[in-house]
């Protein structure tokens, strides 16, 4: 039985089909510049295409889609009926969604009167979600699956912003927490590779990307996490600030003279490891200028690496302990100087990584702590849409 699972976004699809019997990857790609011409990008273990196309809508990126997974180069289905369900990634289900759920049209009302909360996301979820049923016969399950659920059982003094308590009430101004999938992905996966039940185990789960979000998963349950109302809060990021002084708003709307627009595209667009260093939001760039002696360089990853600490730290503290420490995403998996500095000086607490390990491992599933350190620590690739798909394949009772 195959599941399709989409990752949309105002501009593109990102897709992924999954056998469930053996829980291979037997296509993916991504259908790009949709409402600007259109491009598509496939792969298959028989090879891969990639070619323009035309795409005006999300409706004709999908015909496309299942063109190229039914007749185009290469093939991998005879026809779209043997798709069984569609799994859909959407980012914000706020508290009104605690766990995956089969889409209706309750659900996408329910979905459009949250789009203040995710502006940047929740449209284009709901716009390919309707695309998608529009293409897809009525009989073919479709679920959402949301980036928040998991974080749905962090408590209350967690949640909340210490803010008038009412304009929680009237705007459910909250942490919500994102990459739900990513953290319950690796918290379980590393239980596993473990071989402990991971109601027994505090886990940090460090998703390190162009976005980034640190969780602590208690005994599998998230009782914390760095990101919040959206994914600006936390640790610094590519090109987003993470969490600053609130007021730093207010001051440089004033001395900047910027509106609403001009203060938000600097914290989420201008900021981070771009901002500090002047020169890139990506990681592999920033460790190449600092090696040439970029100072504004090495002070963002500096930045990284000491904040990182910080929330391991203050995570440990909040769960009373921490057994398994798990670095996944581009960063996470790839950037062993990103590890080491996030684990430097935690000896204290117990973690202990082996550095020639560290050196060495990158996006697979590897032990790089000390074969003594009490904590352990694991690199753990993550697979989010893996997690879509096998709550589809649940939820749609296939
Ligand atoms: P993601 O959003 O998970 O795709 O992660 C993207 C980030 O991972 C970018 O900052 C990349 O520079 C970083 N990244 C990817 N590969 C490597 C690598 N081999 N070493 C260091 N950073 C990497």
């Amino acid at each position: 039985m195959k599941i399709l699972v989409i990752n949309a976004g105002s501009s593109s699809l990102k897709y992924q089909l999954i056998e469930m019997e053996t829980e291979a990857v037997i296509a993916k790609g991504l259908c790009e510049r949709i409402g600007l011409g259109g491009k598509i990008i496939h792969k298959t273990d028989k090879g891969s295409a990639q070619y323009d196309a035309d795409f005006p809508t999300h409706q004709q990126a999908f015909e496309e889609l299942v063109k190229a997974l039914s007749t185009g180069g290469p093939a991998v289905i005879s026809s779209m009926s043997e798709i069984a369900a569609v799994g859909h990634r959407v980012v914000q289900g706020s508290d009104r969604f605690s766990a995956s759920a089969l889409i209706d049209e309750d659900m996408l009302n329910t979905l459009e009167s949250l789009n203040d909360l995710a502006p940047l996301h929740n449209p284009a979820n709901i716009m390919a979600i309707r695309a998608c049923m529009n293409v897809f016969s009525k009989d073919v399950p479709q679920v959402a699956v949301f980036d928040t659920a998991f974080h749905q059982t962090i408590p209350e003094k967690a949640y909340i912003y210490p803010i008038p308590y009412e304009l929680y009430e009237k705007h459910r101004i909250r942490r919500y927490g994102f990459h739900g999938s990513s953290h319950r992905y690796v918290s379980t996966r590393v239980a596993e590779l473990i071989g402990k039940p991971l109601f027994q185990l505090k886990v940090i789960a460090c998703h390190l990307g162009n976005g980034s979000s640190i969780a602590a998963v208690d005994r599998g349950k998230s009782i914390d996490t760095t990101m919040g109302l959206t994914p600006l809060e936390g640790i610094a990021m590519g090109t987003r600030c993470g969490s600053i002084d609130p007021s730093i708003v207010t001051f440089l709307m004033e001395k900047e003279s910027l509106d609403i627009k001009g203060v938000n595209d600097l914290m989420n667009k201008q900021s981070g490891y771009l901002g500090i260093s002047g020169l890139t939001n990506d990681l592999r760039d920033l460790h190449e200028a600092a090696a040439k002696g970029n100072k504004r360089a090495e002070l963002a990853l500096e930045i990284l690496k000491y904040q990182l600490l910080k929330y391991i730290g203050s995570f440990a503290a909040a769960m009373g302990g921490v057994d398994v420490v798990v670095f996944t995403g581009g960063i996470g998996e790839n950037s062993h100087k990103i590890r080491l500095g996030a684990c430097a000086g935690l000896e204290f607490m117990g973690i202990e990584l082996d550095e020639e390990v560290n050196k060495d491992v990158f996006s697979r599933e590897v032990e790089i702590s000390k074969p003594g350190s009490r904590v352990k620590v694991w690199v753990v690739p993550t697979n989010e849409e893996l997690v879509i798909a096998r709550d589809t394949k649940e939820i749609a009772g296939l």
